[in-house]
């Protein structure tokens, strides 16, 4: 080769160089934090039903996909290690700082978490009342453990990944990409304990929809939502206790009086139908209240709306319906409404605007 043609091989392998360091500042800079979940769970065989929750890094997760380099620059961060079913409020705080204090970073332009399914809709809900910016945060998941044959969880990753770069998705409050569903936070529920369809948002219908990376719109949020909420965590190192109560028919008081006598601030209920109980689980319920317990009624029915004064005498009990809000998501409401105000009244202006 002789010293032009050396020179126009430099020349043409600086300029490569060149358009791939661009390529690289023009794509977006997506976070990925892991919390454990089926998602990262492994089992000894292919086809073995039992299986452990959060065996797998966010590294490893990430290796998975090649194809998410072709959306973004990812990087990953491991926030927790658990079984969803381990979420509790101490990790909702320490993920909700890890969340803002990225989104802050202006180079940041998205987050993606990974969770499991069991209580994403908790978590999911808890962050969109928290987060305070309109970056896209959006949650993923699996139902199927990394090591399973069709494992579910590459493709979410990589739709959650394209979601989360989308400048479109921006202002939607915190999203759970799943099975090729955009799902809002608020109102989304599981409902099979196996099936890979198993996240419905019944009320409101699915917030959009994703195809290998595709993405479509059907609405924004219709409640207030992370820059416009009045919820902060900053300063917060703890959430108060709230039970939830499960009522059938016959149902004793004990649990209700039990859940007081150990402290609980806030009960919510899952009613019967539009949030109903027993005649002596709300005599109970009139003890919680005066104690200053308060008491929200939700319903263990999957679909439909809980109201004021329909067959319980809210105005007189001082009690507060959750709307559409099931009992695991009045429960985070209710939580974060506890460190403003334990006045019915107020509650329930709280649980009609969020
Ligand atoms: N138990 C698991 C979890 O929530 C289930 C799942 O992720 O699908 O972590």
């Amino acid at each position: 080769m002789n010293a032009f043609s050396k020179s126009l091989v430099l020349a043409c392998m600086l300029v490569n160089a060149a358009v791939t360091v661009a390529g690289e500042h023009m794509k977006p800079n997506i976070v990925i934090l892991a919390t454990g979940g089926t998602i990262a769970g492994a089992a000894a065989t292919e086809t073995q039903a039992g299986y452990t929750s959060a065996e797998v890094g966010v590294e490893t997760l990430i290796k998975a996909v090649p194809q998410l380099s072709e959306l973004a620059n990812v990087s990953g961060e491991q926030v927790a290690n658990i079984g969803s079913q381990d979420m509790n409020d101490a990790v909702w705080l320490q993920l909700a700082r890890r969340v803002n204090d990225r989104l802050a970073e202006d180079e940041v332009d998205g987050i993606v978490i990974t969770h499991g399914t069991d209580t994403i809709e908790e978590t999911a809900y808890f962050l969109n009342l928290v987060v305070n910016s309109d970056k896209p945060v959006v949650m993923t998941a699996a139902m199927r453990p990394a090591t399973a044959l069709s494992a579910d969880g590459p493709l979410n990753i990589y739709n959650a990944v394209a979601v989360a770069a989308d400048p479109n998705a921006r202002g939607r409050g915190v999203l759970v990409v799943i099975n090729d569903d955009i799902h809002g936070a608020r109102g989304m529920t599981k409902t099979s304990t196996t099936d890979v369809q198993t996240f419905v948002s019944a009320e409101r219908g699915l917030m959009g929809a994703t195809l290998y990376g595709q993405n479509r719109y059907y609405r924004r949020p219709y409640r207030l939502h992370t820059l416009d909420s009045e919820f902060s965590i900053t300063g917060l190192a703890s959430l108060p206790r709230v039970d939830i109560i499960y009522i059938s028919a016959g149902v004793s008081p004990d649990l209700i009086d039990a859940a007081v006598a150990n402290g609980a601030k806030g009960i919510v209920t899952a009613g019967v139908g539009n949030g109903n109980m027993t005649a002596a689980a709300l005599a109970a319920l009139e003890r919680a209240r005066k104690k200053n317990v308060v008491v929200v009624r939700s319903t263990r029915v999957t679909s439909g709306t809980v109201g004021r004064n329909i067959e319980i005498d809210d105005d007189a009990l001082g009690t507060v319906a959750s709307g559409e809000l099931n009992p695991a998501q009045s429960r985070v409401l209710l939580k974060l409404v506890l460190t403003k105000t334990d006045l019915p009244a107020d509650v329930q202006a709280y649980f009609d605007t969020y």
